[in-house]
């Protein structure tokens, strides 16, 4: 993946986090993430910044857009609105391409291929590479919206335990205890920082405030949503900020997190 912009378009996004939302209604979706890479299991293990939830976003909207364009091989001839919906967003995040309408096929046609070598799949097959430069900067939108969701996250982190436990997913022993969980490793500074912005300092099961602007008593606890001992990943999607009480009180075989979220004011 490229290195993340600042500069976020949100064009479709939001509709493109339900569509994320619905496919792990289905846990096995889980098998579209190259579990064959050996940074994607290094990742579970120890906290990377390209996230499980980055990995599976993408390769939700791969397969999506995949399928879309696969599906409209005709696309033109149906709808010319619907190919400028897919200029328009490439536009949007100033990736450059070539316009449908410039695209010849790579070799002369006669009359019976023209049909199928102007097709919509072909345009789209000619500049895969803008694609996935598209669907990396639509992932990194997308990923902004889900991190904040702790409902979609403790979901979504329990689908990946159990498809983990499902056996589809080889691990290293090197990284898994005597329980064949991933062992407990050190908590990077810019995962506590994350989690301590997008949770407000509160702790997200009872909402006390955690910031120790007023008082010092308080100690803040860095959870695992789903714990390790319940196959839980070292993952920044499966953290969250809990007040020693919460955390004690969780212990280490419960999934649970806090939909309360801070209003931006009060009534
Ligand atoms: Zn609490």
């Amino acid at each position: 993946m490229r290195r993340p912009t600042q500069q976020f378009v949100f064009q479709h996004v939001y509709e493109m986090a339900s569509m994320v939302e619905e496919c792990l209604e289905n846990e096995g979706s889980l098998i579209e993430v190259d579990w064959d890479d050996s940074e994607v299991i290094q990742g579970l293990a120890s906290f990377s910044k390209i996230s499980l939830l980055h990995r599976y976003v993408y390769a939700m909207i791969a397969v999506e857009h995949r399928r879309e364009y696969r599906k409209n091989a005709d696309l033109y001839e149906e709808g010319p609105e619907s190919i400028g919906r897919v200029e328009r967003l490439l536009q949007s995040y100033d990736i450059p391409f070539l316009p449908y309408k410039k695209y010849r096929p790579p070799i002369p046609v006669d009359e019976a291929t023209t049909r199928e070598e102007y097709s919509f799949h072909q345009w789209f097959l000619s500049q895969e590479a803008e694609f996935e430069w598209l669907w990396e900067r639509l992932t990194e939108e997308v990923f902004h919206i889900l991190f904040g969701n702790r409902s979609f996250l403790l979901r979504f982190n329990q689908a990946v335990a159990k498809y983990i436990q499902s056996d589809r997913v080889m691990i290293p022993e090197t990284l898994l205890d005597a329980a064949k969980c991933f062992r407990r490793v050190y908590l990077p500074s810019w995962v506590k920082d994350a989690v301590y912005f997008r949770d407000h300092g509160r702790c997200t099961l009872c909402q006390v405030d955690l910031s120790g602007l007023l008082s010092t008593d308080r100690v803040d606890h860095f959870d695992h949503i789903v714990p390790l001992a319940l196959h839980g990943i070292n993952d920044p999607c499966n953290i969250q900020l809990l007040c020693e009480r919460c955390n004690l009180k969780k212990g280490d075989r419960t999934a649970v997190t806090g939909t309360r979220y801070s209003p931006w004011w009060t009534q």
